[in-house]
């Protein structure tokens, strides 16, 4: 059946010439691709097989494979049976004990070298491996085993892709992120907590029609989704810009839609799709629902300072600065960009502190 190209499978699910360049223009959009890529993305997909697609669940809470069951372009149930053939996963399979590991085996075998290892979740190193196993393999053995056949990895989700919730201080199990184990694979990261259901198929569907990873920012993030920080597309900017912040959740400001920086809000060094792409198919995000971002897409968010403490200066005084300074908006910017830039840095150093010797030494 993976013989099939997925313009023959769509032919025999009987989808129209229209059908299948309708689809082809929600493939543009999920990618975030402009109008005029979408004859080339036909004629990618025209000829693409289904890749397999062989996901693994470690040390994590399953909200990832929540966010993906919950994707409306394409729904879980396109994505499966149209554009991937999904073989092994532990929550959606039906299969399971024995029968479940001979699926995984026989992927690999078959599609040895070209499937797409998908990984949620991050892996304990410490007790030589021993917190978690499925089947009776410890998740590094497991993931290194699987990772050798992939042509690439795509770690969904902040735990697989920085380490997370299981990292955070003081990381008793060890944990650690796919990028920290292996090092000789093509690996994207898709991070959130959870991510966002579009951002998750739009990388796949990329991997699918292109039959490689989308462009990475330095964090290995795809740039088309995590190219901007949540502050400059914040519809409540303007009140950020104006000094106009709520001081507590229920105070005028609050009621008023103000800023919600003083808060807490980490989107000024946030790097997502959420205030574009939304969550529930476009309804509303967070910061709309009147929560500060809490800066989920970042390496290690949980440990970075504190949800509801606003981020320290230049930010702290940002109101008085607007209304004493004539060109607060041109310092505002300048101050927010040197910040963003150092925050970033600082959380990468960081994070290279922690390193798998370090962890296998608390084992
Ligand atoms: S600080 Fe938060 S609420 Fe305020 S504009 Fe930036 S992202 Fe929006
Ligand atoms: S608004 Fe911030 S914390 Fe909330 S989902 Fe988006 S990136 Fe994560």
């Amino acid at each position: 059946m993976n013989d099939q190209t997925l313009g023959e499978r769509l032919r025999q699910r009987g989808v129209s010439r229209r059908g299948f360049m309708k689809f082809c223009a929600a493939t543009a959009s999920m990618m975030a691709l402009p109008p005029m890529m979408i004859p080339k993305i036909a004629q990618a997909l025209e000829q693409a097989k289904r890749p397999s697609v062989i996901w693994l669940s470690f040390q994590e809470c399953t909200g990832c494979t929540e966010s993906l069951t919950r994707s409306h372009a394409p729904t879980i149930e396109g994505l499966i049976f149209d554009h991937i053939s999904l073989d092994y996963h532990h929550t959606l399979q039906a299969a399971a004990g024995d029968g479940a590991e001979h699926a995984r085996e026989e992927a690999m075998k078959a599609h040895w070298g070209e499937y797409l290892l998908v990984v949620d979740g991050s892996i304990p190193l410490g007790a030589n491996g021993d917190y978690s196993a499925i089947a009776g393999i410890s998740n590094l053995a497991m993931l290194k085993e699987v990772a050798a056949g992939a042509a690439a990895i795509v770690s969904v989700g902040t735990c697989a892709a920085f380490g997370g919730l299981p990292m955070a201080n003081p990381n008793p199990t060890g944990a650690a992120a796919v990028e920290d184990i292996i090092t000789d694979k093509p690996i994207v990261n898709v991070p959130g907590c959870p991510p966002i259901p579009t951002v998750i198929t739009g990388v796949l569907a990329h991997f699918l029609t292109f039959g490689a990873l989308p462009e990475l920012d330095h964090l290995k993030r795809p740039k088309v989704f995590f190219g901007q920080n949540i502050h400059d597309r914040c519809y409540r900017r303007p009140f950020y810009e104006r000094g106009e912040f709520a001081e507590t959740f229920d105070d005028e400001g609050a009621r008023k839609g103000w800023c919600l920086f003083k808060l807490g809000c980490k989107g000024p060094t946030t790097y997502n799709a959420c205030a574009t792409a939304r969550w529930n198919e476009g309804t509303s995000w967070p910061v709309e629902a009147g929560h500060g971002c809490i800066g989920c897409s970042e390496p290690r968010f949980w440990d970075a300072g504190g949800f509801y403490k606003p981020l320290s200066a230049p930010f702290n005084n940002i109101g008085d600065t607007i209304l004493t300074a004539g060109a607060a908006g041109l310092a505002v910017g300048a101050a927010a960009a040197v910040l963003n830039r150092r925050t970033k840095s600082d959380a990468v150093k960081n994070r290279e502190t922690i390193t798998i010797k370090d962890l296998s030494k608390e084992s």
